[in-house]
C-alpha cells in the first residue's frame, strides 16, 4: 500500500537518531530524506529499498533507529537524487552526495539522463521514489505470504527447449533476420526508440498468441516516462496462483541480442516447451519496457499488482537477464537472490533442475539489484535474476555496445540455461 506525504521535514533533525513527526502533516518546501544501511526486513516503510547480501539500503522520510550507516540529505530544487549501484570507483562520482552500504547517492541535474551524467551506462541508477511503499509484515522474514511451495524432490515434468526455435526467434528479435508484420517484411534494428519498441511489441504479441496465451498490454506513466509492458497468460487449475517468467524487451538503442533479447527468447522458448503441459499454477510471461532507464516498466508493473492486491497471487518471479554469453565454455551462471525473503528457494529450484538434468552448468554467487527482479523484492515477493556469468571473469565485452549481436551468442549454453529454468518452472507450475 502506498502512503502519501504526511510528514514534516522540520521535525527531522540531521544527525539525530530518531525523529518524532506525529501530528505534523504539512508539506515542506525542501524535503529531507535518510539513506540507511539496515538489517533485512527491519524497516517496512520506505521510498526505495535495495538489497545487500545481509541487509537493505533504505531511503526513508524519517530517520531510522539503529542504522548501521546513514546519511541525511535534502532533496534539491535543480537536481534529482538517485541511488547508484556499481561496482563503484573509489573516487566520488559526479554529483555524489553520500555513500551508504556500498551505494552512492548522486544528484543528477534536472533533465539529464543519469547515465549520461555519470558518464557510464555500467552503473544502475534509480531515482528516489516519490511515494512510500509499505511491505506488509506478513510478507517479511521469508514465506510469510504462504504461497511459496518450491518442492525440490519428486517428479519433474520433462520438457525440452527447442534449439532451432531459440535461434530463429533470437535472430528475429535482434535484427539478424526480418520479421513479417501484416504481410510486410521489417527488421527490428534496435529496441530503444518509440518505433523500435512498438515494433517489438507487435512481434511479442504475435509470438505469445501463436502459443495460445492471452496477451495484455500494461500501459503506464512514471514521471517523464511512459511505456508499455506486455503480459501473456496461460491459466492453471488454481486461479489464485501464478508464476511469472520475465525479461526486458527494451535495449540501449542497439541490437541487444544478449541484453536482453536472450532473456525474452528464453522465456518464450519455455512457454513454447510448456504449451501442452497441464498446469496447476498459472504461467505468466512478462516482457518489461524501459529496464535500461532504471527498471521503469517493472517498477510500474509491480506497483500496479501491489495496488490491485494481486501480488499475493505471485508465487515467484524468474527474471531472465542475459542468458546467451559464455565465451570460455565453463557453463557458469548466476541465480541472484541476495537472501531476499524466500528467493533463495527459487534459486535452489533452478540449481537443482540444472544438476538433475546434467546440463553442464555451474552456479556462481552474485548479488545485485540491477534488473527487473528487484522491483518485486521491494514488495516482499520472491524473485531471482537468472543470468550468465555477468559478475565473473566472463562478462560480455559488448554489454550496452553496438556489437551486442547474435554472432557472439553461445547457442548451446543459452539452450542449456533456458532448459534449467524451464525445468524449474515446470516443477513449480505442476506441483
Ligand atoms: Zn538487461
Amino acid at each position: 500500500m502506498t502512503l502519501h506525504r504526511t510528514w514534516a521535514a522540520g521535525c527531522a533533525v540531521i544527525g539525530a537518531l530518531s525523529a518524532s513527526c506525529a501530528g505534523e502533516p504539512t508539506a515542506p518546501a525542501t524535503q529531507e530524506i535518510h539513506v540507511s544501511l539496515v538489517g533485512k526486513d527491519t524497516v517496512s516503510t520506505f521510498l526505495n529499498r535495495l538489497a545487500t547480501p545481509h541487509g537493505h539500503v533504505v531511503v526513508t522520510r524519517a530517520a531510522v533507529d539503529g542504522a548501521q550507516e546513514s546519511a541525511a540529505l535534502k532533496e534539491e530544487h535543480d537536481a534529482s537524487l538517485h541511488l547508484v549501484e556499481g561496482p563503484l570507483p573509489r573516487a566520488a562520482l559526479a554529483g555524489e552526495r553520500a555513500r551508504v552500504g556500498g551505494f552512492a547517492v548522486v544528484a543528477v541535474p534536472t533533465g539529464q539522463d543519469p547515465h549520461d551524467w555519470l558518464g557510464s551506462h555500467r552503473f544502475h541508477a534509480e531515482a528516489i521514489a516519490e511515494d512510500e511503499v509499505s511491505v506488509p509484515r506478513r510478507a517479511l522474514r521469508g514465506g510469510g505470504r504462504g504461497q511459496q511451495r518450491t518442492a525440490l524432490d519428486g517428479e519433474t515434468p520433462d520438457i525440452t527447449i527447442d534449439a532451432a526455435f531459440l535461434e530463429a526467434r533470437l535472430k528475429e528479435l535482434s535484427g539478424a533476420t526480418p520479421i513479417n508484420v501484416g504481410g510486410r517484411s521489417v527488421t527490428i534494428r534496435e529496441r530503444g526508440s518509440e518505433n523500435g519498441r512498438s515494433l517489438t511489441r507487435t512481434w511479442l504479441k504475435q509470438q505469445y498468441q501463436a502459443l495460445g496465451f492471452t496477451v495484455q498490454e500494461h500501459t503506464y506513466r512514471s514521471g517523464w516516462n511512459q511505456g508499455v509492458n506486455v503480459t501473456a497468460d496461460r491459466p492453471g487449475a488454481d486461479p489464485s496462483r501464478v508464476l511469472i517468467l520475465s525479461a526486458h524487451y527494451d535495449s540501449v538503442n542497439n541490437a541487444g541480442a544478449d541484453d536482453d533479447a536472450s532473456g525474452i527468447v528464453s522465456s518464450l522458448a519455455i512457454a513454447h516447451a510448456l504449451k501442452d503441459t497441464p498446469l496447476n499454477i498459472g504461467l505468466r510471461i512478462v516482457a518489461f519496457d524501459q529496464e535500461e532507464i532504471g527498471l521503469v516498466g517493472s517498477n510500474a508493473y509491480a506497483r500496479q499488482l501491489d495496488r490491485g492486491g494481486e501480488l499475493s497471487q505471485v508465487v515467484g518471479v524468474l527474471d531472465l537477464e542475459m542468458t546467451g554469453y559464455d565465451s570460455n565454455g565453463d557453463g557458469h551462471y548466476h541465480v541472484i537472490h541476495c537472501n531476499e525473503n524466500t528467493s533463495a528457494d527459487l534459486g535452489a529450484a533452478v540449481e537443482a533442475a540444472a544438476t538433475r538434468a546434467e546440463l553442464g552448468l555451474v552456479r556462481t554467487e552474485a548479488c545485485t539489484n540491477r534488473s527487473d527482479h528487484a522491483a518485486f523484492w521491494r514488495y516482499g515477493t520472491p524473485a531471482v535474476a537468472v543470468s550468465q556469468d555477468f559478475f565473473g571473469n566472463d562478462g560480455n565485452p559488448c554489454y550496452h555496445a553496438r556489437c551486442d549481436t547474435v554472432d557472439r551468442i553461445n547457442w548451446d549454453y543459452m539452450r542449456r540455461l533456458t532448459q534449467a529454468v524451464g525445468l524449474a518452472a515446470a516443477k513449480i507450475l505442476t506441483e
